[in-house]
């Protein structure tokens, strides 16, 4: 596996248009995919290999859905099916116009050099990381779900706080927690059906946007579920997950 720093020393220079010259000089022996003129190929996580419009489907579009699932819009979850259809495509217009991209809903060289941009070799975007995001154990087993079921529940709620974190100023957004085993669960007093054990939640502080804006926010990047101040037990954070249904109460946020 490729270094982080030197993916995104190489990223940055490929990115800055420099000459491969400086690449070579500080590369890995693994880097040799620097000879590529794709900045794609140097992506440690995932590389698209086409153009993905309307109509496409597979894990190309799988991966996108994942990339794309905070821009769902208001109220609405974006299904990670594999098929691009017209949810997609408003998604993928809407991640183009937050990051100044012509929002033709077509996903190509320049959503995926975005894309590449903003996700780390082992695909988490890169302000949110899987242990941030689990702090009951480390092999997220023990959930209401498999382990690699609430490993990529969890991936597609770092994506959705990424675009949320984005939308509010690129502000560091504080993850106190997220997946739980059944026993971490009911160590804190969780719910017996808690979206913590899918993988699905995460809990967030204050940090410098406050429990209610984040509460606000966060109905824009398709999160089904949120619990914030004025909801029984929730005045001291904001909760947020994805899955089936919706339910959000938040009462003194006017939510
Ligand atoms: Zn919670």
């Amino acid at each position: 596996m490729r270094p982080r720093p030197i993916r995104l020393l190489l990223t940055a220079l490929v990115g800055a248009g420099l000459a491969f010259a400086p690449v070579s000089a500080v590369a890995a022996p693994t880097a040799t995919a620097s000879a590529s003129a794709d900045v794609g190929a140097l992506d440690g996580c995932y590389t698209w290999s086409g153009t993905l419009s309307e109509g496409s489907s597979g894990e190309a579009v799988r991966q996108l859905q994942i990339r794309v699932a905070g821009y769902p819009g208001t109220g609405a979850q974006l299904a990670i099916d594999g098929q691009f259809g017209p949810a997609t495509k408003a998604a993928v217009q809407r991640f183009q116009s937050a990051y100044g991209l012509a929002a033709d809903g077509i996903a190509g060289p320049a959503t995926f050099n975005k894309i590449y941009q903003l996700q780390d070799d082992d695909c988490t975007p890169v302000n949110f990381t899987y242990a941030e995001l689990n702090r009951c154990n480390s092999d997220w087993s023990g959930g209401k779900v498999s382990a690699a079921t609430a490993r990529a529940n969890a991936l597609v709620t770092m994506w959705k706080l990424q675009a949320m974190r984005h939308a509010m100023g690129d502000k560091p957004i504080t993850v106190n927690g997220g997946f739980r085993s059944v026993t971490c669960n009911s160590n804190v007093g969780g719910a017996s059906n808690s979206r913590h054990m899918y993988g699905h939640a995460a809990d967030l502080g204050a940090g410098s946007q406050g429990f209610c804006a984040l509460a606000q926010a966060a109905r824009n990047h398709g999160f089904t579920e949120i619990l914030g101040p004025g909801y029984p037990g929730h005045n001291d954070h904001t909760h947020v997950a994805g899955g089936d249904g919706r339910f959000w109460s938040a009462p003194s946020c006017g939510i």
